[in-house]
């Protein structure tokens, strides 16, 4: 398709939303307009809701999480209701994925394949509201038994970033309502339209008024207003570490929420001279290219074994150079655009200040004209000393920093010298040294021989600066529940006073 072609796929005037409360959908009393990072076009005008369309939403999410409309139904009707959801997902796949490119900047061809990944959350999730349970104590004596009950929390507050609008969403959303939790949402002010597309198809499958409220807006405002609100019970932060430090603060100074935080990262992919390097080299391009490495678990540090570093980042250079940077549109592009002016500011400037600090550029670096939108080559930076901002800081970015290294306990010690712990790549052919370093790097996730790998069972979530709790999987719906220990007496009371 020619670039005129790709023209007749955008839209000819913004979709308008309103946003969603107690099961209606409600007008906004002033507006914001997305553009497409790809194409400088309007695309979406979204709500700036105000502090009081905020308290309705946790007003109608508390009356439906104390009215047992949902908590109070069986395991088997909230399965029945996700898998509905995920079959609207199904049907409205092509509508979810169109709108993800225009407001994100991602390929067609990636997003469509991301909801494919959040039709299998809701599945996932389906299965885990029938088999979430407590536990049973049938040791503490005849004339008493002990249980534990897995309840939901309550109200959550869910805040997201604008990188996978969607598929963040979905990673939580349907574990949050297996639960038997109310939520509101609150997305990224530049990236709304797909969570509320989300509120169309859970109440088209059934799901009751009040249970999944959305408001948008910006950051400072709603999101801070949502952290404060002291009629939240739980609120679950996905962004940056210093956001997610403010929410810590806000959790402090108002009803002290349960907070879960995914927060940001510094991911190293570790490379020995033994592993197949075709292989690996694929792989650091697609951690680093994958999404323009605007992605929590992006591999951005590259530690490779010094008798192969240089062999290895030839053949690395090389295939970024094949990377297809272009029209999100286009099935053959693999990279499409920078979300947003300010995150591509901060990516040049970072590239700026590695040649500045004298890091060795050694692909890359530039930003890429393709007449609109904005667009940044897939960009290598070698011979780092340790304290280069580039190789230390979350770029979020397509921007890879490369350190060598000469014995597993150096390759251990750089993937560690980090505040995050997120994720971590390794590639290795020797059993006894991928266990070894699988089990002393400090990484939520971690990925032997393959990167960014794995489906809705398996939970997500960060060790040290990277995050607090899981989401996903069994454990992703458990972190939504508090513990209720229960004893039951049975026989006749030991009296404590005489008779
Ligand atoms: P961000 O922290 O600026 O914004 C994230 C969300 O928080 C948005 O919805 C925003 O509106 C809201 N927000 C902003 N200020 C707020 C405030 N004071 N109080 C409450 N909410 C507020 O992050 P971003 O730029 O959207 O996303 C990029 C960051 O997110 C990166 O650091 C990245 O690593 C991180 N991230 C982490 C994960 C993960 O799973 N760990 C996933 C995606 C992104």
């Amino acid at each position: 398709m020619n670039d005129m072609a790709y023209g007749a796929l955008l839209p000819e005037t913004p979709r308008e939303f309103g946003f969603f409360v107690d099961g209606a959908w409600r007008a906004g009393h002033d507006w914001f307009t997305r553009t497409s990072p790809s194409h400088d076009i309007p695309v979406t005008r979204i709500a700036r809701c105000t502090t009081d369309d905020l308290d309705a939403a946790v007003a109608a999410a508390r009356r439906a999480f104390e009215n047992r409309s949902w908590a109070g139904l069986p395991g088997a009707e909230r399965a029945g209701i996700l898998l509905r959801t995920a079959e609207g997902l199904r049907r409205r796949r092509d509508e979810i994925a169109y709108w993800e490119v225009l407001e994100n900047g991602k390929p067609l061809t990636q997003a469509r394949g991301e909801i494919d990944h959040c039709i299998a959350c809701f599945e996932v999730a389906a299965g885990a509201a029938r088999l979430m349970h407590g536990d049973s104590f049938n040791n503490l004596g005849d004339s008493l038994l002990g249980l534990t009950l897995r309840e939901p929390i309550g109200v959550v507050g869910l805040i997201t970033p604008w990188n996978f609008p969607f598929l963040i969403l979905c990673e939580r959303v349907p574990f949050i309502l297996a639960s038997g939790c109310t939520l509101v949402v609150k997305p990224a002010e530049v990236t709304s339209a797909t969570t509320l597309i989300l509120a169309d198809i859970l109440a088209e499958a059934g799901l009751p008024g009040g249970v999944y409220n959305v408001v948008t807006g910006a950051g400072r405002t709603i999101g801070q207003a949502l952290a404060d609100h002291p009629d939240v019970d739980m609120l679950s932060f996905t962004g940056s570490t210093a956001v997610g430090r403010s929410c810590v603060h806000a959790s402090a100074d108002s009803n002290l929420k349960k907070l879960g935080l995914e927060l940001g990262g510094k991911n190293p992919i570790v490379v020995f001279a033994d592993a197949n390097l075709h292989d690996a080299a694929d792989a650091v391009a697609f951690g680093i290219g994958f999404n323009t490495g605007q992605c929590c678990v992006s591999s951005s540090r590259l530690i490779v074994e010094r008798s192969v570093a240089r062999e290895f980042e030839t053949i690395l250079a090389d295939k970024m150079a094949k990377i297809r940077v272009g029209d999100p549109f286009d099935p053959q592009t693999q990279i499409g655009a920078i979300t947003t002016q300010a995150q591509n500011d901060t990516i040049m400037g970072y590239i700026a200040q590695g040649q500045k600090e004298g890091a060795k550029l050694l692909f890359g670096g530039r930003a890429l004209d393709l007449g609109r939108g904005h667009f940044i080559q897939p960009t290598l930076f070698s011979d780092l000393t340790p304290s280069m901002a580039v190789g230390r800081e979350e770029i979020f970015g397509p921007v890879l920093s490369s350190f060598h290294f000469d014995t597993t306990e150096q390759a251990i010690a750089l993937a560690n010298d980090t505040v995050y712990g997120l994720a971590a790549s390794l590639w290795t052919r020797d059993i006894d040294r991928a266990l070894t370093v699988t089990r002393r790097v400090r990484a939520g996730r971690f990925w032997v021989n393959t990167i960014m790998a794995g489906g809705p069972e398996t939970p997500i979530g960060g060790f040290k600066q990277s995050g607090w709790g899981r989401e996903s999987g069994l454990l992703g719906v458990e972190e939504y529940t508090q513990v209720k220990s229960v004893h039951i007496e049975t026989g006749g009371r030991t009296h404590w006073i005489a008779s």
